[in-house]
């Protein structure tokens, strides 16, 4: 089994599941959702994070840098040219302010297996586990499949947190012995949804049904971002497609944050900046999902 790119192993994880948790996030994805609170995750490969609040302006990573991904401004800053970057770390080893940062490690199942063991009298006492994350772990079908029967020969819990968007025959058998799922479901409107992450929804929606009829310990998360999904329409759509299309009823409605942005940045990539919902209109969408038939979950 060839190894696979993870960017982080988060340990004492509460919000990814039942339970204290530990939560393994895969490189990859095909969704490039405007508010993505992990853009690290979206390329298959490892990236390099520039973050210029540490920064000194030494300037050692200009002279370093081959590729010219390292300039100096006008103003003196260091101006990060990711498109010019070939992540060869170089770098790294020069910054005396750790100002860079490189996301991405290929671990093999047997790496990520000693990390999960360490905690695993956490797992047992609270009812925890293992979530897979990302990125979206059901792009990886091979390594996931291992991952998961190995954390099962251990008795530990699994579940994966996916944006619905992989082919589903490569991963109908993980699905059907993965503990718990976590399908994100965002925008019902599909031109809107094509705009918003760029790739129309038809797929998500399909999976998500034909998950639900091998597996029933699913959840819907829906992150709430104002002026794109908030709407009553949209959340009213979503709650009939589940109760039309499959036994899914618990949804969790997760308010936009702003924790991507500076990651953004530091991959050098533009960001869009979107409006928090307020608790109020948080507080209104549950009940208009709980009016809707919905059971809402919270796992903060
Ligand atoms: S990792 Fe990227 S920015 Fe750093 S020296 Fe190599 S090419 Fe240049
Ligand atoms: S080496 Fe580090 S501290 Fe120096 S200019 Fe580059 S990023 Fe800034």
């Amino acid at each position: 089994m060839k190894p696979c790119n993870i960017f982080q192993l988060q340990r004492l994880s509460v919000n990814d599941g039942e339970g204290i948790r530990t939560t393994v996030f895969f490189k990859g994805c095909a969704l490039r959702c405007q508010w993505c609170a992990n853009p690290e995750s979206w390329a298959f490969d490892a990236q390099l994070m520039f973050f210029p609040h540490k920064c000194t302006g030494c300037g050692n990573c200009v002279i370093a840098c081959k590729q010219e991904a390292n300039v100096r401004n006008n103003d003196g800053a260091i101006n990060f040219i990711s498109s010019n970057c070939i992540n060869c770390g170089a770098c790294l080893t020069v910054c005396p302010a750790d100002a860079r940062q490189v996301m991405g490690e290929e671990l093999t199942i047997d790496a990520v297996m000693t990390q999960l063991k360490k905690d695993y009298i956490f797992y047992l006492e609270s009812g925890g586990g293992v979530t897979f994350s990302g990125g979206e772990p059901f792009l990886h079908p091979e390594y996931l499949r291992l991952l998961n029967a190995r954390c099962h020969q251990l008795g530990i819990n699994t579940a994966v947190e996916s944006c619905a968007y992989f082919d589903f025959a490569a991963c109908q058998d993980i699905i059907a012995n993965i503990d718990q799922l976590f399908f994100d479901l965002k925008i019902m409107d599909s031109a809107r949804h094509k705009q918003y992450t760029g790739v129309t929804n038809e797929r998500i929606l399909a999976n998500i049904e034909a998950a639900s009829k091998i597996n029933d310990n699913i959840f819907v998360r829906v992150p709430v971002i104002t002026g794109v999904n908030d709407s009553d329409e949209n959340m009213s759509a979503l709650a009939k497609f589940l109760l039309a299309k499959t036994s899914i009823t618990r949804v969790e409605l997760l308010p936009y944050h702003k924790l991507g942005l500076e990651k953004m940045t530091a991959l050098g990539m533009p960001a869009v900046v979107f409006e928090t919902p307020s608790e109020a209109k948080m507080e209104e969408l549950n009940s208009l999902l709980v009016r809707e038939g919905m059971t809402i979950v919270s796992f903060k």
